[in-house]
């Protein structure tokens, strides 16, 4: 009986959730700008949080980092990256002492093998250096859509915006940029935020998502732009 009533609840607080997104209208150019405006005065310049040394020590972090906490894969990746940073020392490196070095962190055992195959691409098609273009880049093992725009932005400084749990959820609760899939967010946040912002963009909505927007309890009374944002259910 109580585990029927619980799932009861759950339905009905996931139903009202549902509700409350699908009412959220869309956010106009003006005050997608001013959101900006103030994020930026904030941290004019804002840093992903996860420790990599060169593009290729990029790569492996962010591939590392799928359902993983960036301060878990940095913990493992600081030794890592003392010893290697180039696609030829992690081949020599050799999967087993990488399985050492990562063993803290989630699928480990998988994502060794992906980096060990994505070293093996970098030498033998790419001289060792990691490609400045999305295809190339989602060639080697581990590395989708997101990782791509996370190294084509952080190394490269290519206006990408790399859509992971925290972007998909503001950009669907300000009203930013509505989507029921990454890439719908990802696309909408690329036509809607002016161009003057898109280089940090990603950036800033991450850290936003991760501190003050955050998934079970957002922060409203400490937002910074709660008068721009739909919201319906802000926690005021
Ligand atoms: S007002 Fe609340 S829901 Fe809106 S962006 Fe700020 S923290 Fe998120």
């Amino acid at each position: 009986m109580q585990a029927f009533s619980t799932s009861i609840i759950h339905h009905r607080k996931s139903w009202i959730r549902g509700f409350l997104l699908a009412n959220i209208s869309a956010m106009n150019k003006a005050n997608i700008d001013e959101f900006f405006r103030r994020l930026e005065e904030e941290d004019p310049d804002p840093k992903g949080e996860l420790h990599y040394v060169n593009p290729y020590t990029l790569v492996v972090a962010v591939a590392l980092s799928a359902q993983a906490t960036d301060i878990g894969v940095n913990k493992a990746t600081r030794p890592l990256f003392e010893m290697v940073t180039t696609p030829q020392q992690m081949l020599d490196l050799g999967e087993a002492r990488l399985k050492d070095y990562i063993k803290t962190i989630g699928l480990y055992n998988s994502k060794a093998k992906n980096v060990i195959k994505a070293a093996q691409i970098l030498v033998d098609e790419f001289e060792g250096v990691v490609p400045e273009t999305r295809e190339d880049l989602e060639k080697l093992p581990g590395v989708g859509r997101k990782t791509a725009n996370v190294v084509l932005n952080m190394a490269f400084g290519q206006p990408t915006i790399a859509v992971d749990t925290h972007l998909f959820r503001v950009g669907n609760r300000t009203g930013m940029a509505k989507g029921k899939t990454p890439l719908e967010v990802e696309n909408k946040l690329l036509k809607k935020i002016p161009k003057h912002w898109l280089l940090h963009a990603h950036h800033w909505l991450i850290l936003h998502g991760r501190y003050i927007c955050k998934a079970r309890k957002p922060d409203c009374a400490k937002c910074r732009v709660e008068d721009l944002c739909n919201f319906k259910a802000k926690a005021i």
